[in-house]
Formats: structure tokens, C-alpha cells, sequence
């Protein structure tokens, strides 16, 4: 099945039945799938109506939760300067919620990674001014088509205004509206585009989707994600974060290190158990029927990203 979805075309996508029953509900928002449907007009659909909550974290930084994943809002003489950009039907929500804690000007835009829950607004709100800053490849990744073979579609390229004018390889410093930012590169982890983004002054570390608070996440094993790359992706963030550090999840409420922490430690373990049953001869589906994750499943599963995607996921990365 393939759709056009709109008429600019910016996501053009065929997505199959099974595919669709496959997608965590965190991709969907709170759209309920109908049968056939494709997640990407409904996780649009749902932005559009989905409140966006705003947390202070700082004099002049606040956390963004909506639709999509978890936005920051830094504001000052400087300018505005965002975090990751939702959908692109939550654009008008975004400047309403910006609007109502800062007057300034749009300044800049940093995505975390390439996926389109977290770089669907980059076209919207680069036409209200945003100068859209990410790693090179992330870039590279929203310049050509990405297949999602999880989930059965391929997103087509993003338009021109959606990508990244400033780029970078492994490290930038910002200066900015009275802070000092560093924006890292994580090695592969949850795609090979991550990043993490540290406001030192104001202490606060947004990490993208290299983690999922209280939930199994999802790697992207079709962009360069694996199990060890998000395990290690942890330990880089561990060694960034102090025990004060306001730590924004990619995805799940607002956490600190000691919960970051759990989370890197859920993931070695069950990387280990799963490690152990591949080379012990286990094929991925009698690994996955083993339930590795079962001790882990009360606290983590949440009905989000199953402990059975999780446990393939981990198996194929390894
Ligand atoms: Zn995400
Ligand atoms: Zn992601």
C-alpha cells in the first residue's frame, strides 16, 4: 500500500497492515490506528491537537513535552533557541508555547538525531526563523530516503528549509544568551546521528533518544543503531552528568542521573541475557519465546515498546 499523504508530499510512505499493529505507541501519540492506516499521518494528525506542557528547569530554560519527542526552550536577549522540533503539525503549538515565556526573536534549532518525531517541524519552523543546527549526519540522513524496516515504510527526503544549515562532526561550542552549550556527538547508539546537548550553566543535559525513561526503547538498527552503542551512549552521559543535572529524556518524563542510571543498567543486563542465549545457539524468535526481559518487564514494559521488540532488536545488534 502506498499513500500520498499530503500535497506537498514531504511524507510519502506505504506502510503495511502488520507493520502498523507493530508500532509502539510512543510513535503513535494518541492517535488510535485504524486498520490500514499509516502511524506517520496519524502521529501528524494527533500533534496537531496534543496540549504541549511546559516545565521550568531554569531561569531562562524550560522543557517542551508534547507530541514527538521531548523539546527544550532556552530564551534570552540572544534569541530563542530550541531543541528538537515535534511534528509539523505541532509547529503552531511549539510558538504558542515559546510565545508564552519568551518574546524574543526565533534564533536556532537543534535536532538531537535524524528521526521525523524529533525533525518533522524543522520546515515550519525554520520559516519562522530558526537556523536548524545538528550533526552532519543528520543532515545526510533527512537529505535522502530512509527506510524504517520496523515498521514498513520508507520516509521520502525532507525538503530543502528542514535541514540543517550548520553541521558538525564530533564536537560544538555554543555561547549563548549568558550560557556555555556543548553538543556532542554520541557514537552509534539509537541511530548514528545522535547527539547529546549540555547547558552548562543551567545544568541541564538533553540526551535525545539515546534514552527512553522508564521504558524499553527503540533502536534504530537500520541507522546505525545496536544495543552496545546505546549502552555506551549511557556511560558517555553518565560521566557528563552530575548528581544536580536536569537530564531530559528523549522520550518520558524529566529524570536525573540515578534514573539514567537504571536505565544503562536495564540495558546491560538484558544485553548480557541475550548475549548469553546467542551464544549458547538460540535463534532470535527461541531467544525472544526465553523472555530474558521478564524480571524487567514490570517496571519497563509499560505497554510502549514490547519486551519481544526489545529482545529482537537487542538480538539483531548484537
Ligand atoms: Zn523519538
Ligand atoms: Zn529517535
Amino acid at each position: 500500500m502506498l499513500e500520498r499523504l499530503s500535497r506537498r508530499s514531504f511524507l510519502q510512505l506505504g506502510a503495511t497492515a502488520g507493520a502498523v499493529a507493530a508500532v509502539p505507541r510512543w510513535m503513535m501519540a494518541q492517535a488510535v490506528q485504524p486498520a490500514g492506516g499509516d502511524m506517520v499521518s496519524q502521529a501528524r494528525a494527533a500533534a496537531a491537537t496534543t496540549p504541549i506542557k511546559t516545565t521550568k528547569l531554569y531561569d531562562n530554560v524550560y522543557l517542551l513535552q508534547g507530541a514527538g519527542g521531548n523539546m527544550a526552550l532556552q530564551s534570552g536577549p540572544e534569541g530563542n533557541l530550541l531543541i528538537d522540533a515535534s511534528f509539523a503539525t505541532a509547529v503552531p503549538k511549539i510558538r504558542e508555547a515559546i510565545g508564552a515565556v519568551s518574546q524574543a526573536q526565533a534564533d536556532a534549532l537543534i535536532n538531537t538525531h535524524w528521526h521525523f518525531d524529533h525533525t518533522d517541524g524543522n520546515e515550519g519552523l525554520h520559516a519562522a526563523g530558526f537556523n536548524i543546527l545538528a550533526h552532519q549526519k543528520t543532515r545526510e540522513r533527512l537529505s535522502t530516503p530512509q527506510n524504517m524496516k520496523m515498521f514498513g515504510f520508507t520516509l521520502p527526503a525532507a525538503p530543502a528549509g528542514a535541514l540543517p544549515a550548520i553541521t558538525f562532526d564530533d564536537t560544538l561550542h555554543m555561547w549563548h544568551n549568558g550560557d556555555s552549550l556543548e553538543l556532542v556527538h554520541f557514537d552509534p547508539a539509537h541511530t548514528d546521528t545522535d547527539i547529546y546537548i549540555h547547558f552548562h550553566k543551567a545544568d541541564v543535559l538533553h540526551v535525545g533518544d539515546t534514552w527512553f525513561n522508564g521504558m524499553y526503547p527503540f533502536i534504530d538498527e537500520g541507522t546505525g543503531g545496536s544495543i552496545g552503542g546505546m549502552i555506551r551512549a549511557g556511560e558517555k552521559a553518565l560521566a557528563v552528568a552530575g548528581n544536580e543535572t536536569k537530564v531530559i529524556p528523549g522520550h518520558g518524563p524529566l529524570g536525573t542521573k540515578a534514573d539514567l542510571q537504571k536505565f544503562h543498567d536495564m540495558l546491560s543486563a538484558v544485553r548480557d541475557k541475550v548475549a548469553a542465549l546467542k551464544a549458547a545457539g538460540a535463534s532470535e524468535q527461541e531467544a525472544v519465546a526465553k523472555k530474558p526481559t521478564s524480571e524487567f518487564d514490570a517496571a519497563w514494559a509499560k505497554g510502549r515498546f514490547t519486551p519481544e521488540m526489545f529482545v529482537g532488536i537487542v538480538y539483531r545488534t548484537l
